[in-house]
């Protein structure tokens, strides 16, 4: 498989105000190739699995149920160091401290209503993906 993948989702905020569209532009503006793409809302089981690793932070809950507020757009992408240049594109996480132009500065709204997840490594990155996409959803 030439490149690498990252794994994305559009958060509730985000879909639901209608960003989707022009955040997936910039995506594959800036040399991303979409593999899979789905909107879905999770459920609360799906949302506590996906960010389990911060069970223990102090945001979990909200971050929970902010999550299953509404859909989400979920997308496996493709590009060399996709990991790396899709982190740079997103900006930090917290949007006051994120860099101009980048996908948080623009749209999130605040620290945890932040517009945009996106995996912080590759490792994670195929957990992620596989988490959401079987196979036959995906197109290489
Ligand atoms: P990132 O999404 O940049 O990888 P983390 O993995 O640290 O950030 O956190 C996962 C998500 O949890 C963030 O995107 C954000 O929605 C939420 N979050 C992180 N830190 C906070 C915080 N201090 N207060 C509220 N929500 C937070
Ligand atoms: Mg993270």
């Amino acid at each position: 498989m030439p490149g690498k993948i990252t794994f994305t989702m559009v958060k509730p905020e985000a879909t639901t105000s209608g960003l989707a569209a022009k955040i997936l532009s910039m995506i594959t503006d800036s040399g991303f190739r979409i593999i899979a793409l789905k909107m879905i809302r999770l459920s609360k089981e799906q949302a506590s699995a996906f960010y389990e690793v911060h069970k223990d932070r102090p945001f979990y809950n909200d971050l929970v149920e902010y999550m299953i507020s509404g859909p989400v757009i979920a997308a496996i992408l493709r590009k060399d160091n996709a990991v790396e240049d899709y982190r740079r594109m997103m900006g930090a996480t917290d949007p006051a401290k994120a860099d101009e132009g980048t996908i948080r500065k623009l749209f999130a709204t605040s620290i945890q209503s932040n517009a945009i997840h996106g995996s912080d490594s590759d490792e994670n990155a195929i957990t992620e993906s596989n988490f959401f996409f079987p196979e036959i959803e995906r197109f290489y």
